[in-house]
């Protein structure tokens, strides 16, 4: 009976798993700890869901583990992913009116903000991004050899930082998440680098245009926030889901299906099935919003199991003396003005675009006055930091003028 229900689970989850992982990922901690995972439900189930929804800001630092050349992928592709994110986590996505009226009642928000790490574990500025080249050609979410020094990275303290790890995982995988609950140095989540950001690669399979645009990263960070497959995480479906809106459903929902609105639930219940949001799989034009019960959920489960994540963060705000920094004119023509508070040692100024990308980095010493000619500069809005060893002191956005 044991085999059989063995071989049962790999066709089952060979049939699913050419998507997303979680499922098959988070058994064995589920199955060894089920005391746990219960009282994680449990708790979830009596967390006072009335909490105010102030925003959230999530540190994330993406660890890039590569092979081939093309698999490093480019800044700009990861402030493009953050973008998206920010955009489906604040409902600013424009493809809800793929929604009918009805449905559009059920939209959730979860006003939490990505925001990429500005300071290492250590303390020193960063990009948020870490860069690895490994010897192994392609990643397995078994026993997750992407999470470990050896092929891939370890993790920074996951009590500070939501670790995203991209790599080519195996079988065209898209990705996978850790559920709360798991072990501290495997939290975070796992994604194929071609499901980052908003590209489209010529040579890639027909599936990774249907789950593109960036939502298979919002799909991952949802399972981080503890919110199930629609049919739950079983294999045999009509699982719990604990979202009422969605109904108990049987099957994924694929993109040939076109995510209709009239698909009734074929488990024991009749209610009609939410399609259109992202944790099924029917595809990037049709996973357009977290619905208001899995915005819940997820909330619920962030400030129950990663508070210290919240907690911890440190909005990057002006420390001791340098608060009298002077960064002059606000609308630049050709020069920018500094006026520090008195120091000794060395500060310096790094300017960043509004995605958060490096531009411009420059080293001033025992000086109370400082010049800066921002030639390289396109017009456009710019954040110039101010760091005093090593960490940020002042901060201020100007306008590059035309
Ligand atoms: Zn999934």
């Amino acid at each position: 009976m044991r085999l059989l229900t063995i071989i049962l689970i790999l066709i089952h989850s060979n049939l699913l798993s050419q998507i997303c992982v979680t499922d098959e990922y988070n058994k064995p901690f589920i199955d060894s700890n089920p005391k746990k995972y219960r009282l994680v439900e449990e708790n979830l189930q009596n967390y006072h869901k009335s909490k105010t929804n102030s925003e959230i800001v999530i540190p994330i630092v993406f660890h890039i583990v590569w092979i081939n050349r093309i698999q490093n992928l480019h800044d700009s592709v990861i402030y493009q992913q953050v973008e998206i994110l920010n955009e489906i986590f604040n409902t600013q996505n424009t493809d809800t009116v793929n929604l009918t009226d009805t449905l559009k009642n059920w939209v959730g928000n979860f006003n939490i903000r990505f925001e990429m790490a500005y300071r290492d574990p250590n303390g020193l500025p960063t990009t948020g991004i870490t860069r690895k080249k490994t010897i192994n050609p392609h990643f397995s979410y078994w026993n997750d050899p992407v999470k470990k020094p050896h092929y891939g990275v370890a993790p920074w303290p996951t009590d500070k930082y939501l670790n995203i790890w991209v790599c080519d995982l195996n079988d065209d995988l898209m990705g996978y998440a850790q559920f709360p609950g798991g072990p501290d140095e495997t939290d975070g989540v796992v994604i194929d680098w071609q499901s980052v950001g908003n590209q489209i690669y010529p040579w890639i399979p027909l599936k990774y245009y249907e789950w593109s645009r960036g939502k298979v990263l919002a799909h991952e960070i949802g399972h981080w926030l503890n919110l199930f497959h629609p049919w739950g995480n079983t294999y045999s479906g009509c699982g719990e889901d604990h979202i009422p809106e969605t109904h108990l459903q049987k099957n994924p929902i694929y993109p040939e299906r076109n995510c209709p609105d009239t698909l009734f639930s074929e488990c024991q219940d009749s209610g009609r099935l939410f399609i259109k949001h992202y944790m099924d799989y029917a595809g990037s034009s049709c996973m357009v919003c977290f619905t208001k019960n899995q915005v819940l959920r997820g909330l619920a489960s962030l400030h129950t199991y990663r508070s210290e994540l919240i907690n911890n963060y440190i909005p990057q705000i002006a420390i001791s003396g340098f608060e009298n920094t002077k960064i002059y004119p606000t609308f630049v023509e050709d020069k920018i003005y500094f006026e520090f508070p008195e120091y000794e040692d060395k500060i310096e100024i790094l300017f960043f675009n509004l995605q958060g990308q490096l531009l411009k980095k420059s080293t001033v010493e025992n000086k109370w006055f400082h010049l800066i000619y921002p030639y390289e500069l396109v017009p456009g809005f710019y954040l110039i930091n101010i760091y005093h060893n090593n960490i940020k002191v002042f901060s201020q956005k100007i306008l590059k003028n035309p």
